[in-house]
């Protein structure tokens, strides 16, 4: 997205610039992130009201300064009318112009002044129209074939810089086994998304081991090593959306879907580590519609990996290895609905037995504390209140009917959020915080989100940074 976004971008705008779009897979709606995504996209038609609750999700992270605050939140009232001025018709959905919102509310109203926030998307379903952004953007890159040269299976490898002034040249790449290199006139945007496929960087930044990314399949990190080379600082290495427990195969082969969305519900059972106790709240879901005041320390939840932790909405670590357990009762109402119509057990996504000890067993965790975890589980659903995670009340149910059953999870993430750090102008800095000359970044890659973050803010940050790129790489800004 941040990709076509800047492509596109210097085609609607470049007054006769060329672009050269290189994409590593082999798929023309890209090999990363966007194509899989929800399409969610936030936008807004009231700066104050965004910009207020945008510098308020940067919490305790002062990495961002006001005025890329105020650059991001500026886009983000002209994406309904750029995508319109590409030609978007009906298909494009703007929240603020239609009367049905779908309930759509910030993901941390307490941070936000007027408990708004609004999206566009495209829905183009009946119309025939385009139903993702992605689709319409890679079009709109098919319509300016003249100023942009999509190559597809062009991995780049290398930045060229001069040693005196450090400007970038230019860069390789990889195409069809022959490495080319390619002088940039203007500069070259760095839109390679996140790290979702390096297991080395994932055990580095987010001490994730086993954790399984939902998409990004050729997001490996390359970008981070090439910005490196050229002296780069990094920022947000820790960002990530996740991590979400999710069904896994006991041998590790099949996982579960997550539908494209942070919120997966687990909330017929408990989900307990490998010390057979509980350790988190384990409900999916932002809760955000359950509020009944404004105090952000006392509400609990899952915003996009996030969790309450001690008053304060910190990154949710997961280990590798968990199980939701339940009853079934539980499994009557569908626990395990996610997986279809099958018989989880026999697919061997997990164990049942007609005892807590021969669960336990089968899980290979105590079965001594299994079996306290669930007599007090129990005994907080009899009392209606979950004072040891706080989970919602309409969430608590009993553990009580044999067969028991547990499944395996394991975390899911959706995106990283770590890389280079960018300017106001969409300038890649170096250790100095200077920018490096003719290099810029744009969406997930180095992304400006810090601390707290609010859906349909990855794709909005394409948009944005795709066009503050470009404009100001080409001088147009
Ligand atoms: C299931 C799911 C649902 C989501 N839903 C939403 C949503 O509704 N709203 C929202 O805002 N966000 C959502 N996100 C997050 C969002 O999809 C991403 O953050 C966003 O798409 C990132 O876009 P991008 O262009 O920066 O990176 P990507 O889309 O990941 O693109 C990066 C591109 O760079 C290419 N690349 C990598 N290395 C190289 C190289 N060396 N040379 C050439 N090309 C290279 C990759 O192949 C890829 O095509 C979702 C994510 C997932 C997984």
């Amino acid at each position: 997205m941040a990709g076509t976004t800047a492509a596109v971008t210097v085609a609607a705008e470049g007054n006769g610039a060329t672009c050269l779009l290189l994409e590593k897979g082999d798929n023309e709606y890209g090999g990363g992130n966007s194509q899989y995504s929800a399409g969610m996209i936030s936008a807004t038609n009231d700066y104050e009201n965004a910009l207020t609750y945008f510098k308020a999700l940067r919490g305790e992270n002062d990495t961002v300064s006001d005025e890329i605050c105020e650059a991001h939140i500026t886009a983000l009232t002209e994406h309904a009318d750029w995508l319109r001025s590409l030609g978007a018709g009906d298909d494009l959905v703007v929240s603020w112009e239609t009367e049905d919102n779908d309930g759509y509310v910030p993901e941390y109203p307490e941070l936000c002044p007027t408990q708004y926030f609004g999206r566009i998307r495209f829905n183009g379903e009946e119309t025939g129209g385009f139903t993702h952004v992605q689709q319409f953007m890679v079009s709109k890159v098919k319509e300016n074939s003249d100023t942009v040269t999509h190559l597809l299976g062009a991995r780049a490898l290398h930045l060229f810089q001069d040693s005196d002034t450090n400007e970038i040249l230019g860069l390789t790449y990889e195409v069809d086994g022959k490495t080319v290199n390619a002088k940039a006139n203007h500069g070259v945007i760095m839109c390679c998304g996140g790290f979702e496929n390096n297991s080395e960087m994932l055990q580095n930044y987010h001490k994730s081991y086993g954790a399984h990314p939902l998409a990004g399949l050729c997001n490996e990190g390359d970008g981070i090593t090439m910005c490196a080379e050229v002296k780069a600082h990094m920022w947000h290495m820790n960002g990530i959306a996740g991590f979400n427990n999710n069904f896994s195969t006991l041998d590790g082969s099949g996982f579960a879907s997550n539908d494209g969305g942070a919120a997966i519900v687990h909330d017929l059972g408990i989900i307990v580590g490998t010390h057979g106790r509980r350790y988190y709240m384990e409900v999916g879901g932002y809760n955000n519609k359950k509020l009944t005041d404004d105090d952000l320390r006392v509400h609990v939840g899952h915003r996009h990996g996030d969790q309450n932790l001690g008053g304060m909405w910190m990154h949710q670590q997961l280990p590798p290895l968990s199980w939701y357990v339940f009853d079934q009762a539980a499994m009557d109402q569908g626990a395990t609905k996610k997986l279809g119509d099958i018989d989880p057990v026999a697919e061997a996504w997990g164990y049942k037995d007609e005892t807590i000890e021969g669960l336990a067993s089968q899980m290979d965790v105590p079965a001594e504390e299994l079996s306290k975890t669930i007599a007090h589980w129990n005994s907080l659903c009899e009392a209606g209140e979950d004072l040891a995670f706080y989970r919602p009340s309409d969430t608590l149910f009993p553990i009580l009917q044999p067969p028991f059953y547990a499944m395996k999870m394991i975390p899911n993430f959706l995106n990283t959020n770590g890389g280079p750090e960018r300017s106001a102008k969409g300038e890649i800095l170096d250790l100095d915080r200077n920018p490096i000359p003719h290099l810029y970044g744009a969406g997930e890659f180095g992304s400006i989100w810090s601390d707290m973050y609010n859906g349909g803010g990855n794709l909005t940050e394409c948009l944005a940074w795709g066009r503050i790129s470009v404009r100001n790489c080409l001088g147009i800004a």
